[in-house]
């Protein structure tokens, strides 16, 4: 695909921003603009990025970070302990529920892709407080988004913290069921922080494109994760990474993808595509409207359907 023909998708699926909202339990996103769209795929077998729109405008990474944050737990603790502590399921439920841990009889979250799954997994982190886990997390997304100017957006930050309840409810929770140890407001400052952190489109898409490289960063060669967690993370995206809009978006779109409330989207197209959408309103899953139809057009575009 060329670059024009990216812009040209974008112009034909801008106005889907107005059948969404942008996030407001979460004060500094309400202010976001929601007249925004872009996009960047890097593509494995050139090794080009082709970027359209709003590929480099920064936003917040939001449930986006529950992948690197997953690998750099993996990296940290293996894969058995990892997945001892927090379940590989699909669930109905919304991003934020309760249900998320109590449907479920082994007691364990559902899945790191919802928010109590991902709280777990950053209670998994090494360091001692939460600036130490947030530092290794901030170092990690650096390195795989191939972005230095990842940065802390410390407006987001302190929203997020000040109106986290749910979040808080959900950790108390696994912390008196003995899901998860640690001290835990320690263990939601660094995730209220990882969630805060400012990304493009472009820095999504190259980490996408590790993913889908098995684990190897197309841009230099050099080996960021396993190719076994490539995989696993890969497949819990397939089933997991929109929430309870997981399955519409497998059979409307059909590929691993991730999504966050700051708008964002992931894609990684095993062996071809690594992909990094923006657009900050959001369907009632809270997954980005415009994001969603583009990326359904770049895919059949690109004949990317991973079931196809
Ligand atoms: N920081 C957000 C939250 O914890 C992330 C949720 C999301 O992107 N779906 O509520």
């Amino acid at each position: 695909m060329e670059g024009k023909e990216l812009e040209q998708l974008i112009g034909k699926n801008f106005h889907y921003y107005q059948t969404g909202q942008v996030a407001d339990y979460i004060p500094a996103l309400a202010e976001v603009d929601p007249k925004q769209l872009g996009m960047a795929i890097y593509d494995l077998d050139t090794k080009q990025l082709i970027e359209g729109g709003d590929a480099d405008v920064r936003f917040a990474i939001e449930s986006m970070s529950k992948v690197p944050v997953l690998l750099l737990a993996i990296k940290d603790n293996g894969i058995e302990k990892v997945f001892q502590t927090i379940n590989t399921e699909p669930t109905g439920f919304a991003f934020n529920s309760i249900m998320n841990m109590e449907i479920n009889h082994r007691k364990h979250p559902m899945n790191p892709f919802v928010n109590a799954g991902a709280i777990a997994t950053t209670s998994l982190i090494a360091g001692k407080d939460a600036d130490e886990k947030f530092e290794r997390i901030i170092s990690f997304m650096k390195e795989i988004c191939d972005d230095p100017d990842i940065t802390l957006n410390e407006e987001i930050y302190h929203s997020e913290s000040r109106t986290g309840d749910i979040n808080r409810s959900l950790a108390y929770y696994m912390k008196g069921n003995q899901m998860i140890e640690g001290d835990v407001p320690e263990i939601l400052d660094a995730y209220f922080r990882q969630c805060s952190v400012n990304v493009t489109a472009t820095g999504i898409a190259k980490l996408a494109a590790v993913l889908a490289n098995k684990g190897i960063a197309p841009w230099n060669g050099n080996r960021l994760i396993t190719e076994e967690s490539a995989t696993i993370v890969k497949s819990i995206m397939t089933t997991a990474g929109l929430y309870d809009e997981s399955g519409e978006f497998s059979v409307h779109v059909g590929v691993p993808a991730k999504s966050g409330v700051g708008g964002g989207l992931m894609a990684a197209v095993p062996n071809r595509y690594g992909i990094g959408v923006f657009s900050p309103a959001l369907d009632p899953f809270g997954n980005s409207a415009a994001g969603i139809q583009l990326l359904k057009d770049v895919v059949k575009e690109l004949d990317a359907d991973i079931f196809e």
